[in-house]
């Protein structure tokens, strides 16, 4: 069973490696993750968050209500992006209990590979767009606590030692 892996971590500050071809093995560490997002009352997960150095992340814009959207996307490339940003509070499941405002453009158009192995391109502005500009960033080894001030990071980060501490203690 995978676990969600706590920053800081070296896994989460790393650029995770291509997949050359999607196979069986990555549809069954991908259902896992499903597992592991929805069991944490997530809308996204990249594999780093789960200690996996794949460039794969999952996404459900309605993982908390009634339809499910599950998204996959595999080695996602960003292919164009407006220039003005709108702010929005983020979260992060490997940072529990935090969230800050974020600035991040709105529309966005990304190609990527789905579970077939088949390539798409998607166009998107809003909710699942943050997802995903989130969750891509994950896998260039960028944080969401990275787009706020030293001093806010730094804040968050001590609170996150503290907190991986403790869950080592119990
Ligand atoms: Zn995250």
């Amino acid at each position: 069973m995978l676990k969600l892996v706590y920053a800081p971590d070296p896994i989460l500050k790393k650029e995770c490696s291509p997949i050359p071809q999607v196979d069986d093995h990555h549809r069954e560490l991908i259902s896992e993750m499903y597992d592991v997002m929805y069991e944490a009352n997530g809308v996204g997960l990249a594999a780093p968050q789960v200690g996996i150095d794949m460039r794969i992340f999952i996404l459900d814009s309605g993982a908390r209500e009634e339809e499910k959207k599950p998204l996959t996307m595999i080695n996602p490339i960003l292919i164009s992006i407006e220039d003005d940003l709108t702010p929005y509070e983020e979260g992060c499941l490997s940072f529990p209990e935090h969230f800050a405002e974020i600035d991040r453009p709105d529309k966005l158009t990304i190609e990527y590979l789905d579970e077939k192995n088949e390539k798409q391109i998607l166009s998107t502005d809003g909710f699942t767009s943050r997802i995903i500009q989130h969750e891509l960033d994950h896998l260039n080894g960028i944080l969401f606590v990275d787009h706020l001030s030293r001093l806010k990071r730094d804040v968050i980060i001590r609170k996150m030692k503290k907190f991986k501490k403790e869950q080592n203690t119990k």
